[in-house]
């Protein structure tokens, strides 16, 4: 056997970039993960599963699966997108920044709606972003200087489980040789999470006065008079609280979908970065969305630099369009707008409501995943591709911004396709399609 180092797990935003994978002499087989999460290893492992496919497969009639070729299923792909009219390319953010800009050009040439997970997820922290800016760092910064730690409407235990050893809670760093014991840790959840649990303060929330609550502190920043209680915290907490913010020396908000996808939605944020930037009044802040998907960051930042936008980008009328609630997937699938959905590197089938699942359902379908999944089991034709990050490299983008390049650590099943190449044939059949 031989040890792969320095391997990236491709699951979270984190992006953990410290793993080892041992694996088999030819390379062939991958046999144990060390250092990730029980997740990320999990996606390692799932590679080597018996029962994973390695052929394409088209839905017949009766429900049945049919296997099919490559070349046919690139065929049934190009034709489905170059006959449409409004094709929607949803997904994104579990591949490569490589395979996003094929699929970006695909996008372009059949006028398709492209939008990533943000939709769901942290694209109102971008929204927030577009209106007011955000005080920024790196979690390299996190570590090395991070002596107040906030987590508001996020569970990293759960939902990034090395996030904390690594970068936020735990880890010594240059100025925070103390690791745990120097830093103080605020959890504001509606929940007593595992996160909460660790945490030096817990604000036990009301359930969507996030808004409330963001703004109350403010207040209590410049010391002005507050009710008694706010969002169902008592001043005095809130006080407390902002004391415990102003007297650090570097101060990190990390934030997730229990802000972004409450009531107040992208307001919320706007009053979260207002926090921050009053924040820098009195010592050094800086503000993070926990990003989800290994590269929902990359996909908006390659959309950012092509389209100018990194989310909900409605290229139709032969130039980028953007207007969140209008040429968003759900906005569109519910108003019947688009007429083919084709989704690489995202499963909406199990995080859209039922009604927008029930319209990808009903309409010419294709779904690009290693595993199967809710989407593809109501897609008509199912592509299984290597899995990024394990069976190929490619660049993809932490939740800080920064650009890591991810290993390929084992040998994809023979025959099988990457998502990059596969989008690359498409695009070439649909550039011969359309007599280009
Ligand atoms: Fe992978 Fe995220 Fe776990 Fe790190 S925390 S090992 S990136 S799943």
């Amino acid at each position: 056997t031989k040890t792969v180092t320095d391997v990236v797990c491709p699951f979270c935003g984190t992006l953990c970039d410290d793993l080892e994978v041992v694996v088999s002499d030819d390379g062939k087989q991958l046999l144990e993960v060390y250092n990730a999460c029980a997740i990320g290893a999990e996606k390692f492992l799932h590679s080597q599963a018996e029962d994973r496919l390695t052929r394409p497969r088209l839905q017949q009639e009766d429900g049945s699966w049919k296997d099919v070729t490559y070349d046919e299923a690139i065929e049934y792909t190009a034709q489905m997108l170059a006959s449409s009219t409004k094709p929607l390319m949803y997904g994104w953010s579990s591949t490569n920044c490589e395979a996003q800009g094929v699929g970006s050009e695909i996008g372009e040439i059949t006028g398709a709606v492209m939008d990533n997970t943000a939709t769901v997820c942290h694209g109102t922290s971008l929204i927030a972003v577009q209106d007011i800016g955000i005080p920024h760092c790196t979690l390299g910064e996190v570590k090395n200087r991070a002596d107040r730690v906030v987590f508001w409407g996020c569970n990293p235990a759960h939902a990034h489980p090395r996030h904390m050893s690594r970068y936020s809670i735990f880890p010594r760093g240059f100025f925070t040789g103390k690791g745990h014991k120097g830093r103080k840790v605020i959890v504001i959840d509606p929940r007593k999470t595992d996160t909460a649990n660790v945490a030096d303060v817990h604000l036990q929330i009301e359930q969507g006065r996030d808004y409330e609550l963001l703004d109350a502190l403010r207040v209590a920043f410049k010391g002005l008079p507050l009710p008694d209680v706010v969002a169902g915290i008592p001043k005095e907490q809130i006080y407390e609280a902002a004391e415990v913010l102003k007297s650090g020396r570097f101060v990190i908000i990390f934030f997730g979908m229990g802000v972004t996808q409450s009531l107040g939605k992208n307001h919320n944020i706007d009053e979260a970065i207002a926090v921050t930037r009053d924040l820098n009044e009195y010592t050094k802040a800086a503000i993070m969305p926990m990003r989800g998907h290994y590269n929902v960051t990359g996909s908006g930042a390659v959309w950012g630099w092509q389209f100018g936008f990194p989310f909900a980008v409605d290229l139709s009328r032969g130039f980028a369009r953007y207007n969140p609630g209008e040429t968003t997937s759900n906005d569109l699938l519910r108003r019947g707008e688009v007429d083919s959905v084709f989704v690489l590197g995202s499963d909406p089938g199990a995080h859209f409501p039922f009604s927008s699942v029930k319209k990808i359902s009903e309409l010419p379908s294709v779904c690009i995943d290693p595993h199967q999944t809710p989407t593809t089991a109501v897609c008509k034709l199912h592509v299984p591709v290597a899995f990024v990050g394990v069976e190929i490299g490619g660049c993809a983008y932490r939740m800080d911004n920064v650009p890591i390049e991810t290993r390929k650590v084992v040998e994809a099943p023979e025959g099988m396709m990457t998502d990059e190449e596969f989008l690359e044939k498409v695009l070439v059949r649909i550039k011969e399609i359309k007599g280009e």
